[in-house]
């Protein structure tokens, strides 16, 4: 636990990039002529048959018991950490001398971290991304991996296994749920453009727990649009995919990762909040 507060307070003391955007460049946005349903004009991606996000129906899913799936080198410290504003959303992104990975579960092969970023809506009732029996929620974090046979993430979104997305819900409720070790699955796409359909996501059910004022930090950030009041993509078609529950309730590290990252959100918010 001191080690996840450890890596908070460096990303708090290291975060260079945390100021409100002003110069990205925007390519896509989520309004008007540059908002989802017109990503497609500009990459064929977006249009493709297997997109994410989407919506998980409890009652259709297909109960599977995977593989625990194992977390390394979550709790060591990063050398370096940059908290930046692209003016899509916010990232974290962490240097350490051997990056976090992620194994198991549906994968087959190592997953190395990436970055960290979130999506969220203009009110409570919207923000996240895939939803559950058409229930949305108003945070959403996604931990982005590429396989480490591909050697980097670029040239691994040349695969179509070449990315996984962790992805949690936040909410602000306070009713115990005792299902941590569960999550769904299923394969998809990036959800901003180019839409890449090299995904297979991974859902845990157990939320992230926060507070109304933390998640409202979120929608005073800037892009050069204004405030990123929402930044999610509506849910597209399934056209037919499976999408698997796990739901061996074997002890692995989720829990613990969950907390790391709430620790990592809550500081976050603590910047921006300033
Ligand atoms: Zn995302």
């Amino acid at each position: 636990m001191q080690c996840y507060v450890l890596i908070l307070l460096l990303a708090i003391c290291t975060c260079v990039q945390c100021t409100n955007a002003k110069t990205a460049r925007h390519s896509f946005g989520y309004e008007g002529e540059n908002g989802p349903s017109h990503w497609g004009e500009d990459y064929d991606t977006c249009k493709g048959k297997y997109q994410s996000p989407i919506d998980i129906e409890e009652h259709l899913v297909t109960q599977v018991e995977l593989p625990a799936i194992k977390f390394e080198g979550f709790k060591s410290e990063p050398t370096t950490n940059t908290l930046t504003n692209n003016g899509h959303t916010v990232m974290l992104q962490l240097n350490m001398t051997k990056m976090a990975s992620l194994s198991g579960g549906p994968l087959h092969g190592n997953y190395i971290f990436t970055q960290l970023h979130f999506h969220w809506g203009s009110n409570d009732s919207q923000g996240s991304e895939d939803t559950i029996n058409n229930h949305t929620f108003p945070l959403e974090l996604h931990m982005v991996m590429y396989k480490e046979t591909y050697g980097s993430f670029d040239e691994a979104t040349r695969h179509k296994d070449g990315l996984a997305y962790l992805q949690y819900s936040m909410r602000y409720t306070m009713k115990r749920i005792r299902t941590r070790h569960l999550y769904f699955t299923y394969n998809g796409s990036l959800t901003t453009p180019p839409c890449l359909e090299v995904v297979t996501w991974i859902e845990f059910k157990m939320p992230i727990l926060l507070s109304h004022s933390q998640i409202e930090a979120f929608r005073k950030l800037k892009s050069e649009e204004g405030f990123m009041t929402h930044n999610f993509r509506p849910v597209q078609p399934l056209e037919g995919r499976p999408v698997w529950f796990n739901v061996m309730d074997k002890e692995n590290n989720a829990p613990v990762l969950q907390q790391t990252m709430g620790f990592m959100l809550v500081s976050m918010l603590l910047i921006y909040m300033r």
